[in-house]
C-alpha cells in the first residue's frame, strides 16, 4: 500500500494510472476509520476489480465545520488508519495537509467554492449553514486530484450523498457515483467516528436514533401525517433523557422535499445531540 501526503505526489500517480488505462475508485473520508468506512472500500474494489486502484483519502476538511463545531477535537489517528487500510486492501491512502488543500486560506486568499443551491438547504444544511459548501468544495477538489472513475459514499450521510451526486451530475464530473448501505453496531447504532465522543451512559441511550427509525417504519404500513409522527417522536425521545432531538424530517428521497403524508418509500432523517456530540441517522421507510 502506498501513502501520498502531497498533492503533486497524488497527481503524478493519478496521471500514471490513467495513462495505463487503470480504473480508479475513490473513497473520501475524514479518517478515524471504522467498519463502515471499510465496507465502502469493499464496494470500491468490487467496481474496479483487482487490476484497479482503490484510493482512500483521509482529510479532516476545515471548511465543512462551523466555527463552534468539533474540527479541532475531531478524532485523528493516521497510523491506526493506515493499518486498517492495509488489511482492507486499499492501494493508496491520500492524506494531504491543510496548507496544500487550502493554499493561502489563513491569509484569506483562498476564494473558490462549489455551492449546491437546492437540496443542500434543509436538514443538515439548515442546522449547519456552511457545511455543504465545504463538503462540495473538498470533494470537487478530490475529484480533480484523483480523477476517479468511481467514487463511493455512505448512505449514513444521506443528504451529503444526494448533494454530491447532484454536484457530480451538474458539473459533469466523469465519475460513477456509488452509495453504499449504512453499517451498524450490534444494537443498531450507526457506526460513526463521532461515537467515540459518547460516555457510557450516552452510548447506551444513543440507540434511540435507531429505535426511532424502527418505530416509524412499523407505524407507516399505512400513510400517516408527518406532523403527527413528529409530535409522537418528541414523546418517544423522553425515554432517553440524555438525548436532545435537533430535527426529524420526512422527505421524498429523490428531491429531498419534505412531505406532509408519510408512507412507505418516504425517507426519514434525524439529528440528535448527546451533550455536544451530534449524531445523525436515516432510513427509507
Ligand atoms: P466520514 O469519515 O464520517 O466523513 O465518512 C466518510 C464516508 O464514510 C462517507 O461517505 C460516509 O457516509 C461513510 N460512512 C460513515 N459512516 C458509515 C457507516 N456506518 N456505514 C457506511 N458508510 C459510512
Amino acid at each position: 500500500m502506498q501513502l501520498a501526503t502531497s498533492i503533486p505526489a497524488m497527481q503524478r500517480l493519478a496521471k500514471k494510472w490513467r495513462r495505463a488505462g487503470v480504473r480508479i475508485a475513490l473513497v473520501p473520508t475524514m479518517g478515524f476509520l471504522h467498519a463502515g468506512h471499510l465496507s465502502l472500500v469493499q464496494a470500491a474494489r468490487k467496481r474496479v476489480g483487482a487490476a484497479g486502484q482503490v484510493v482512500l483519502s483521509i482529510y479532516v476538511n476545515p471548511t465543512q465545520f462551523g466555527p463552534h463545531e468539533d474540527f479541532s477535537r475531531y478524532p485523528r489517528d493516521l497510523q491506526r488508519d493506515l493499518q486498517l487500510c492495509r488489511v482492507a486492501g486499499v492501494d493508496l491512502v491520500f492524506a494531504p495537509g491543510d496548507a496544500e488543500m487550502y493554499p493561502g486560506k489563513s491569509a484569506g486568499d483562498y476564494s473558490t467554492f462549489v455551492i449546491e443551491e437546492n437540496i443542500s438547504q434543509g436538514m443538515e444544511g439548515a442546522a449547519r449553514p456552511t457545511h455543504f459548501r465545504g463538503v462540495t468544495t473538498v470533494v470537487a477538489k478530490l475529484f480533480n486530484l484523483v480523477r476517479p472513475d468511481v467514487a463511493v459514499f455512505g448512505q449514513k450521510d444521506f443528504q451529503q450523498a444526494a448533494v454530491l451526486q447532484r454536484m457530480t451530475r451538474d458539473l459533469n464530473f466523469p465519475v460513477q457515483f456509488v452509495i453504499a448501505p449504512t453499517l451498524r453496531e450490534a444494537d443498531g447504532l450507526a457506526m460513526s467516528s463521532r461515537n467515540k465522543y459518547l460516555n457510557p451512559e450516552q452510548r447506551a441511550q444513543a440507540v434511540i436514533l435507531y429505535h426511532a427509525l424502527q418505530a416509524v417504519r412499523a407505524a407507516v404500513k399505512k400513510p400517516v401525517v408527518a406532523a403527527r409522527l413528529k409530535a409522537d417522536l418528541k414523546q418517544f425521545f423522553t425515554a432517553a433523557p440524555l438525548a436532545r432531538l435537533d430535527y426529524v424530517e420526512f422527505f421524498d428521497p429523490a428531491t429531498l422535499a419534505p412531505v406532509k403524508q408519510v408512507r412507505r418509500g418516504t425517507h426519514m432523517a434525524l439529528a440528535v445531540f448527546f451533550g455536544n456530540t451530534r449524531l445523525i441517522d436515516n432510513v427509507r421507510l
